[in-house]
């Protein structure tokens, strides 16, 4: 059995009460390791080391900070093959997954945000006839939090975790209790790497112990958090009259709208992925399939023919499409929507099931890729965010209607566009109530861009200088001179 340990003050030390709660491996419903039951104790704890850590790390060199992080990347790297093997234990996700996208792209984060840091500069404002001159300073805010989600457990951690370092703040973070095991790898790499004691803590445990701790604390002056919008509220109804800096990045019931002029094939192969890529435990998946009705049969034929060509396996197969869904909770929140989905009147295309695997995955949590058609567009299952394996198809005859039921949830976070036509595409985006769009493609990801949502899948934007200016307080100095 393994035991997972906190990262507080540069050691990897128990929690504080000693207690430890199970971790499960979602492909076999066994558990395999023990997770810190950390509370607010070892968050105080973690904040002194913080704390004492900030003055030195905020004045370092840039050059130190980009080679500390630069080594970091290089021991991800050199343990590409364990950390994938864990993610993909820890998750139920594919390890051809964990291996193509989420270990590379931990890597990739603190790599752009080590350069990122380098080339990061603020504006002066010269004040023509008043002999002033104004220069605005960005420096670094203290000790921050990052609280992530299960779903892309390494890869959402990092995203936040290496803007807030190259910054200059010292971290307390937090991965979801759910999926806490490569996080716990990357303590030891980062003690490896030498970032100096205290600079980079983790702290593990339940999201209502930790992570409340974590948002209460009066020293932590920032928080950045990555998961459901219903959490969210909670921390900002907390940390919002503290006046602390907020990051949320929440839900999201995204639409995929294909236009009758769309390649066809593109839009079906592409659509497959945003469908069920991660078993669609992805925030940017487009779970609302709006196709015109022109090409619906046609659309739906294809689509359903490639479905039906996905692989449910065990995580460790290295043809498997669709791994596990992340908890046993979790599998039947999505099993319940599928019933909802019978009991609003929705045809299942295909899927719709629970899937009994043989031998180590007997008592595994997987569920088939399931698509449902025949359901009116603001009925709950289309507009509630279900985070696992099912798309709905939906028809549509105009543009106007397309972009009314794309934007009747309330969420706002991405959204997809197929069509050739190049007006209709930039008109269409313009209307689209999100705080991302891709036309012709999904999931390119540009890490220099803004990254969030609108409406209640977040507020602020990650990504690019826009992470550092959130891990930076400006300030303005005037002179006259
Ligand atoms: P949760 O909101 O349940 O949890 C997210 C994190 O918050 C976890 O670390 C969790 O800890 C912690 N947490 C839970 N309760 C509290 C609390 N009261 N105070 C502070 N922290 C708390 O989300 P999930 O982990 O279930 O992730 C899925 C959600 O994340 C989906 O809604 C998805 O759309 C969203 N998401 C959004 C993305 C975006 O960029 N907009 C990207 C990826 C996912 P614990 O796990 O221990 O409970």
């Amino acid at each position: 059995m393994i035991y997972l340990k906190n990262l507080i003050g540069g050691e990897l030390i128990e929690p504080s009460k000693k207690q430890y709660f199970d971790n499960f491996e979602p492909a076999t419903g066994n558990v395999y390791s023990q997770i810190p039951d950390s509370d607010a104790d070892d968050i105080q704890l973690a904040y002194q080391a913080a704390e004492k850590a900030f003055p030195e790390w905020s004045n370092t060199s840039l050059d130190f900070r980009f080679e500390t992080m630069m080594k970091l990347v290089r021991l991800i790297e050199q343990n590409h093959k364990k950390l994938s093997e864990a993610e993909s234990m820890d998750n139920g996700k594919p390890i051809k997954l964990a291996a193509k996208v989420d270990i590379p792209r931990a890597a990739q984060n603190f790599k752009f945000f080590a350069n990122a840091i380098t080339q990061f500069a603020s504006e002066s404002h010269n004040m023509p006839g008043e002999e002033t001159i104004n220069y605005t300073v960005r420096q670094p805010i203290g000790v921050v939090g990052c609280i992530s989600p299960w779903n892309l457990p390494l890869y959402l951690f990092t995203w936040k975790i290496a803007p807030a370092l190259a910054a200059g703040n010292t971290v307390i973070a937090k991965p979801s209790e759910v999926t806490p095991y490569t996080a716990y790898l990357l303590s030891e790499l980062a003690i490896e790497a030498g970032f100096p004691k205290g600079v980079l803590n983790i702290v593990h445990g339940l999201g209502q112990k930790v992570g409340d701790a974590i948002t209460r604390h009066p020293g932590i002056k920032a928080i950045s958090f990555t998961g459901g919008t219903s959490t969210g509220k909670i921390i900002s109804s907390i940390a919002a009259p503290m006046f602390k800096k907020l990051s949320l990045e929440l839900g999201g019931k995204n639409p995929n709208i294909i236009f009758a002029d769309a390649n066809l094939d593109n839009a079906v192969r592409t659509s497959v992925l945003s469908s069920f890529a991660n078993q669609g435990q992805i925030c940017l998946c487009g779970s609302r399939i709006f196709i015109e009705r022109s090409i619906y049969e046609d659309f739906k034929t294809s689509f359903i023919a490639k479905v039906n060509k996905l692989k449910v396996a065990d995580p460790k197969d290295p043809e498997s499409s669709l791994g596990a869904v992340v908890s046993k909770d979790h599998f039947e929140k999505v099993l319940s929507y599928i019933q909802l989905a019978k009991e609003e009147g929705g045809k299942i295309l295909s899927g719709g099931n629970a899937v009994q695997l043989d031998g180590r995955c007997e008592n595994g949590w997987f569920i088939e890729p399931t698509v449902i058609e025949g359901l009116e567009y603001n009925c709950r299952v289309q507009q509630e965010e279900i985070f696992g394996p099912v798309v709905t198809l939906t028809p549509f005859d105009t543009e106007e209607e397309a972009l009314m039921m794309a934007n009747s949830t309330e969420y706002g976070l991405a959204a997809t566009i197929w069509t050739e036509n190049i007006n209709k595409a930039h008109r269409v985006a313009a209307k689209l109530q999100s705080g991302i769009v891709w036309i012709n493609c999904w999931l390119v990801r540009d890490l220099r861009t803004p990254f969030g949502g609108v409406k209640n899948s977040g507020v602020g934007r990650e990504g690019g200088f826009e992470a550092l200016k959130f891990f930076t307080e400006s300030k303005n100095i005037c002179i006259k001179y």
